[in-house]
C-alpha cells in the first residue's frame, strides 16, 4: 500500500474540538448557546441511530439539543407548524429535519419551510440557489466535510482536475459546486456517462458518491490522486456483514496519493459539520464573526 490514508476520524474529532472552543467562547463573552434541533418523523430503526449520535455530539460540544420526535403518521400541517415554531424560536440556531420522510409528507415542502438562515442541512432551495452561486450560504454536511479534508491534506486546490461520481442534490452536486469554488476543474460523473473508468482516470481528485459496493477499482485512479469515499454500503462477505465504500480499497490504495477510508473517513466528517454550521449559524444570526475553517 503506498497511499497516505486521510482519517477522518481523527480529523472530526479535531473539527469538533474547534466547535466546543467557540461554544464556549460564545457562552463566556456573549452568554450565548447554540442550539440545535432535531425533528425525526417515524421509528426508522437507522435514523434513530442518526438522531441519537446527533443528539450526543451536539451536547458533548456544549450546546443545547432540542429533540423532536414525531409518530410516522404526524401530518404535513402538524410538521409544517413545528418548523414554524422552530423557524421563530430565538434559542433554535440550527434545525434539521432527518429524511427520508414518511411517504405521505411532501420532502421538498418540508425543506423548503425551514428558515434558511436555520437550515444547517444546507438543502433548502434558497441555500442550494446561494452555493450555486458562490455567495454565502448553509453548505450541505457531507460535501463540506469532504473539502475540509481536501484542504487540509492538499492545501490549495486551484487548477485541479476533479472528477465526481454521482449527481445527487445532498452529496454528487454541492460537492462539485464546492470544488468549482475552489477553482477546480470539475466533471460530473453518473449512470450515463460514457467511458467512465478513463474519466476518472484523469482526475487529480476523484470524488466517489454512487452508493455502489467497491464499483472504482484500482486501475480507475490515477497514480497520485486523492480519493474521497463518501460511500456507505453494508455487505456480507465470508459470513460477515462489512462496510465498505463505492471505492475498491485495497487496490485503490496501491495507486492512490491518498485515499478516505470506510468506515473512518467521510463519516464521522458529516456530524462534526453539522456542528459546525451550528455554530456558523448561531453567529451569523447575532451579528458575530465566525470560526476560522469551519464553513466553505
Ligand atoms: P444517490 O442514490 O442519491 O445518488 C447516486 C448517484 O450515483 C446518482 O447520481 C447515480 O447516477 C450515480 N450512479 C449510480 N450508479 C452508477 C454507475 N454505475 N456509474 C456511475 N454513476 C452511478 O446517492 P447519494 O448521493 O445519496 O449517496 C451516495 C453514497 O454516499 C451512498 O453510498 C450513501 O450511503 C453515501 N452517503 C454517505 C454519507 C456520509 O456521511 N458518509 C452521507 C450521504 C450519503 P444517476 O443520477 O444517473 O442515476
Amino acid at each position: 500500500m503506498s497511499a497516505k490514508i486521510i482519517d477522518g476520524k481523527a480529523f472530526a474529532a479535531t473539527v469538533r474540538e474547534k466547535v466546543a472552543g467557540h461554544v464556549a467562547k460564545l457562552k463566556e463573552e456573549h452568554n450565548i448557546t447554540p442550539g440545535l434541533a432535531v425533528v425525526l418523523v417515524g421509528e426508522d430503526p437507522a435514523s434513530e441511530v442518526y438522531v441519537r449520535n446527533k443528539g450526543k455530539q451536539t451536547v458533548e460540544a456544549g450546546m443545547n439539543s432540542f429533540e423532536h420526535k414525531l409518530p410516522a403518521e404526524t401530518s404535513e400541517a402538524d410538521l409544517l407548524a413545528l418548523i414554524d415554531r422552530l423557524n421563530n424560536d430565538p434559542a433554535v440556531h440550527g434545525i434539521l429535519v432527518q429524511l427520508p420522510l414518511p411517504g405521505h409528507l411532501d420532502s421538498d415542502l418540508v425543506i423548503n419551510s425551514i428558515e434558511p438562515s436555520k437550515d444547517v442541512d444546507g438543502f433548502h432551495i434558497s441555500n442550494v440557489g446561494l452555493l450555486g452561486t458562490g455567495q454565502k450560504s448553509m453548505v450541505p454536511c457531507t460535501p463540506l466535510g469532504c473539502l475540509m479534508m481536501l484542504r487540509d491534506h492538499l492545501g490549495n486546490l486551484s487548477g485541479l482536475n476533479a472528477v465526481v461520481v454521482g449527481r445527487s442534490n445532498i452529496v454528487g452536486k454541492p460537492m462539485a459546486q464546492l470544488l468549482l469554488g475552489d477553482s477546480c476543474t470539475v466533471t460530473i460523473a453518473h449512470s450515463r456517462t460514457k467511458d467512465l473508468p478513463e474519466v476518472c482516470r484523469r482526475a487529480d481528485i476523484l470524488v466517489a458518491a454512487v452508493g455502489r459496493p467497491e464499483m472504482i477499482p484500482g486501475d480507475w485512479v490515477k497514480p497520485g490522486a486523492t480519493v474521497i469515499d463518501v460511500g456507505i454500503n453494508r455487505i456480507e462477505r465470508d459470513g460477515k456483514n462489512k462496510l465498505v465504500g463505492d471505492v475498491e480499497f485495497a487496490s485503490a490504495a496501491e495507486v492512490a496519493g491518498a485515499i478516505t477510508p470506510v468506515p473512518g473517513g467521510v463519516g464521522p466528517m458529516t456530524i462534526a459539520c453539522l456542528l459546525a454550521n451550528t455554530v456558523t449559524a448561531c453567529c451569523r444570526a447575532h451579528g458575530l464573526s465566525e470560526p476560522d475553517g469551519l464553513t466553505a
